[in-house]
C-alpha cells in the first residue's frame, strides 16, 4: 500500500497515521517528525531546517525531496508506506510521482482529512506529544490518564515549539501551497475525502474502511 495523507496542520494526520501503522503494518513516514528528530540530534540536516520549523515556514523543496527519497529507499518501505505531511507543494507531488515510477509503483490513495479552519487553532495549541515514543495527545480532546505523562510508555509530554498562535498563523498561510494538491490528486483519480471534524475513532473507522477496500 502506498498512501499519502493530506490535510491542514492539526487536521489529524499524525493521529490517524499512527493507527494505520499499528493495524496495517506499514511504516509511518512523517517529514515533520524526521525534521524534528534531526533538530533534536543536532545533525547537519537539523541545523539547516531549524529556522523553518521554528517560524512555521516550509522547508525548501529540494532538501525535503532528498530526505523523503532517502527514506523511501530503506528496506521497510518495500511493503508500502504511509506518507504524513509530504507532499506539501506541487513540486514535491511531482517528485513523488517520479520516484514511484522509478520504483515501479503507484499511489493507491491520497486520503484528504478535511476540517474547517476554525477548529485548528484549538487543536494545535492543545496538542502534546510524548518525548519518548511520539504518541500525540490533546489537553481536551485526547487527554492522557495522568496529566503530562504518556499512557503508553510513561514518557514526558511536551508542546511543540511551533504550536504557538504565531507559528500556527504562518503555517496556515503556508497551506496555500498545499491546497492545490487536493485537485492534483482528484485529477489522478486517487483522492478520498474523510470528514476530520468527527471524534478520532469515527474518523479512523472511515479511514479504515477506505484502506480495507484497497486491499481487496
Ligand atoms: P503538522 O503536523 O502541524 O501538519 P508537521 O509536523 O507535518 O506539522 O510539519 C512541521 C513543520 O515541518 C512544517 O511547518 C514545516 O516547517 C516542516 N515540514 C514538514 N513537512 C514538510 C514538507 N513536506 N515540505 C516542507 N516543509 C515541511
Ligand atoms: P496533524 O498531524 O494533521 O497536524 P494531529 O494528528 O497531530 O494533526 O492532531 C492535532 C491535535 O488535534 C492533536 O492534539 C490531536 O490529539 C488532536 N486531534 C486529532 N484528531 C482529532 C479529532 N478528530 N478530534 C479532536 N481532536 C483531534
Ligand atoms: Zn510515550
Amino acid at each position: 500500500m502506498q498512501i499519502i495523507l493530506l490535510g491542514m496542520p492539526g487536521a489529524g494526520k499524525g493521529t490517524q497515521a499512527a493507527q494505520v501503522r499499528d493495524e496495517f503494518g506499514i511504516p509511518h513516514i512523517s517529514t515533520g517528525d524526521m525534521f524534528r528528530a534531526a533538530i533534536a540530534a543536532e545533525t547537519p540536516l537539523g541545523l539547516e531546517v531549524k529556522e523553518y520549523l521554528d517560524s512555521g515556514k516550509l522547508v525548501p523543496d529540494e532538501l525535503t525531496i532528498r530526505v523523503v527519497n532517502e527514506r523511501l529507499s530503506q528496506d521497510d518501505a518495500n511493503k508500502g508506506f504511509l506518507l504524513d505531511g509530504f507532499p506539501r507543494t506541487l513540486a514535491q507531488a511531482q517528485a513523488l510521482d517520479e520516484s514511484l515510477a522509478k520504483m515501479g509503483r503507484t499511489l493507491d490513495t491520497a486520503l484528504y482529512i478535511h476540517v474547517p479552519q476554525e477548529v485548528l487553532l484549538a487543536r494545535l495549541t492543545g496538542r502534546r506529544i510524548c518525548k519518548s515514543c511520539g504518541t500525540t495527545y490533546h489537553l481536551v480532546f485526547q487527554p492522557p490518564v495522568e496529566a503530562g505523562v504518556c499512557d503508553k510508555c510513561a514518557g514526558e509530554l511536551y508542546q511543540r515549539s511551533d504550536d504557538t498562535e504565531e507559528a500556527v498563523k504562518t503555517r496556515l498561510e503556508q497551506y496555500s501551497q498545499t491546497a492545490p494538491l487536493v485537485d492534483y490528486y482528484r485529477n489522478q483519480g486517487v483522492l478520498q475525502q474523510v470528514d476530520g471534524q468527527q471524534p478520532i475513532d469515527k474518523v479512523y473507522s472511515q479511514v479504515r474502511s477506505i484502506l480495507l477496500k484497497l486491499q481487496v
